[in-house]
């Protein structure tokens, strides 16, 4: 997947800032937020979407959602509002499956 934009930032072809990274996966904030708080929860592998999921990805959906239990933490986002909302089909742009952590005021009318 040479062409694909988030294997060029796990692969650090592209310069991002990580706020977490695990074996698993890399978090980065969205270059064009939603909302105060906009991270991307990335996995390292290239999976396209939801639709490639199987029993193999468990491990990595527990790992997914216990960065997002810290990054939640981490901006003191517990008492205010948050979402984990995951993009599919023509609702996705990146075709590089990923969660947005979404929190704090929202900066646009329509989400995303
Ligand atoms: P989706 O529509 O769910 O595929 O969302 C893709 C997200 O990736 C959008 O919110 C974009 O702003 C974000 N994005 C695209 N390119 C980059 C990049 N180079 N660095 C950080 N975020 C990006
Ligand atoms: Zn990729």
């Amino acid at each position: 997947m040479d062409e694909c934009i988030f294997c060029k930032i796990i692969k650090k072809e592209i310069p991002k800032k990580f706020l977490f990274e695990s074996d698993a996966l890399v978090a980065f904030e969205d270059i064009n937020p939603s909302a105060d708080i906009h991270i991307l929860i990335v996995p390292k592998s290239h999976i396209s979407g939801i639709q490639n999921l199987d029993d193999s990805h468990g491990q990595l959906l527990t790992e997914i959602y216990k960065a997002a239990n810290i990054l939640v933490k981490k901006n003191e986002l517990e008492d205010n509002l948050y979402r984990v909302v995951v993009n599919g089909g023509k609702a996705q742009h990146v075709a590089h499956l990923h969660f947005h952590l979404l929190g704090g005021n929202w900066k646009k009318e329509v989400f995303l």
